[in-house]
């Protein structure tokens, strides 16, 4: 007979005996994504240092903590700082864009010209949204990886009705 395994053995007596008392230990109660791998996998956090100015004229040295995927080594994010990302982007851009509607509308009188920045700010608000490539990126994986499984329920659950 196997050594049995310690560890599964104390999740598993410990879901079966206290399953109210289960807790997240995540900090935020949200695993980060994995874009590579298409899961909530395994992670290690890395540090990492940036250099950034302060109010002062100096430098100063911020440490960062990145989550990365144990599987595949890909830099991983959590779903709700990307949603707060994309949404101050967003913002930021809707309030550029009336900025511009008045600037080149109300305040100038509408020629060719104005229409012509209009349509520069325009482009310029298009790129800005799509700047956050990697919180866009998370986003839509984790989207189309809802979808699939949703999917693929409901083909189980009509192959199961069928029977
Ligand atoms: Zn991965």
């Amino acid at each position: 007979m196997s050594q049995p395994d310690l560890p599964c053995n104390a999740d598993w007596v410990f879901t079966q005996f206290m399953p109210e008392v289960m807790v997240d230990l995540t900090e935020d109660g949200e695993e980060p994504w994995c874009s590579s791998c298409l899961a909530f996998t395994d992670y290690r956090r890395k540090w990492q240092s940036l250099q950034r100015a302060d109010l002062d004229g100096g430098t100063y040295t911020e440490n960062t903590e990145d989550p990365h995927c144990a599987v595949c080594g890909s830099r991983m994010f959590r779903l709700s700082d990307c949603r707060k990302l994309l949404w101050f982007v967003r913002l930021l851009v809707f309030l550029l864009m009336c900025l511009a509607s008045l600037v080149c509308f109300y305040l100038f009188p509408p020629t060719q010209v104005s229409f012509l920045c209009w349509m520069l700010c325009l482009l310029v608000a298009w790129g800005g949204v799509r700047i956050p490539i990697n919180a866009r990126r998370a986003l839509s994986t984790y989207r189309s990886c809802q979808a699939n499984r949703r999917a693929l329920n409901a083909r189980n659950q009509i192959e199961k009705d069928l029977k």
